[in-house]
């Protein structure tokens, strides 16, 4: 039986962390404050922002969201970017993505000033990941990597296979797992006999994107198998890239989903944005 990664417990130690700096911070007379732009109505953004909105209050960050019908212009928000990055009551903000069609939203990510990119997603914050700056860092693969070593998960040395090379997940995860010393291989959609090199990891993380798609042939006996996938099933409930009945048997842990990464993703936005308000404050 593997034993389970779970987010739960290492996302409520990021947040008790995260509330006693935010304590520290205020009693300095440091502003904490996350800002958030959403444009449109999309059913899942605005579930997320809520969400995001719900959890920082939780540990004493205050949040504003700049809502923004689908016909704001694009000059309009490059005009907030400009301005959210001269607040210094602001510590740092994202725009949650994806933004409606026609928006480029390249171009407004790369205008947030590094020390606010609390999402980790503009060109130079990726730079700076890549080169070894210290930078904030991408929420999801970051939460990858605390939940492995909050769990006591050697990285050091092992070999990690990652499915999926998406700038939000698998590719700053790869660059995350190399500073961890481990050896790193990454998966996509053309690899030849995926089964064949995800077999051989220690760490297998899986961010392809489709639903149960990794089975016990893909797993080495003992490995570390950890789930990034979110599929909505249609009658209800969530389930990952893995099929997690099938894997668990073969596996040493293995993260669940619900209850795994995406609970990590949301600590990490909150790790971001009091890390943001330490570098604001010159700490
Ligand atoms: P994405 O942009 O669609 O990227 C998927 C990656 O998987 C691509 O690189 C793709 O290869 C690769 N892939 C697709 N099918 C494959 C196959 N059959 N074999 C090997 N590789 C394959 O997705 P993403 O944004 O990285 O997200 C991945 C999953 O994580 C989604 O289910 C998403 O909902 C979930 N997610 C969860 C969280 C969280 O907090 N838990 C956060 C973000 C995302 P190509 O590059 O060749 O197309």
């Amino acid at each position: 039986m593997a034993k389970l990664l779970e987010g739960k417990t290492a996302a409520a130690e990021v947040r008790s962390e995260v509330a006693s700096e935010v304590a520290g911070l205020r009693e300095r007379g440091v502003p904490v404050r996350l800002d958030v732009i959403l444009v449109g109505e999309d059913p899942a953004s605005v579930t997320y922002v809520a969400s995001k909105e719900r959890d920082s209050q939780e540990v004493g960050i205050e949040s504003r969201v700049h809502r923004f019908s689908a016909g704001v212009s694009q000059e309009e928000l490059a005009s907030l970017v400009g301005r959210l990055n001269e607040d210094a009551a602001v510590s740092g903000f994202f725009i949650q993505l994806p933004l409606p069609e026609g928006f480029d939203s390249i171009s407004l990510i790369s205008s947030i000033t590094p020390a606010k990119d609390v999402d980790g997603l503009s060109p130079e914050s990726v730079g700076r990941l890549a080169i070894g700056l210290p930078s904030l860092l991408p929420c999801t693969p970051h939460g990858v990597i605390q939940l492995l070593k909050r769990n006591g998960i050697e990285l050091s040395g092992c070999e990690a296979v990652v499915v999926g090379r998406s700038n939000l997940v698998g590719k700053p995860l790869a660059q995350l797992l190399l500073r961890e010393n481990a050896t790193v291989t990454v998966c996509h959609s053309r690899t030849r006999d995926l089964p064949e090199i995800t077999r051989r990891a220690d760490i297998l993380v899986v961010a392809a994107g489709r639903r149960e798609m990794v089975g016990a042939e893909h797993v080495g006996e003992g490995a570390v198998v950890v789930d990034v996938g979110i599929h909505r099933k249609q009658e209800g409930g969530l389930v990952g890239d893995v099929r997690f009945d099938e894997v668990e048997p073969r596996a040493a842990w293995i993260s669940p989903v619900p209850g795994g990464v995406g609970l990590m993703t949301r600590a990490m936005l909150l790790h971001n944005t009091v890390t943001a308000a330490l570098m604001g404050s010159g700490s």
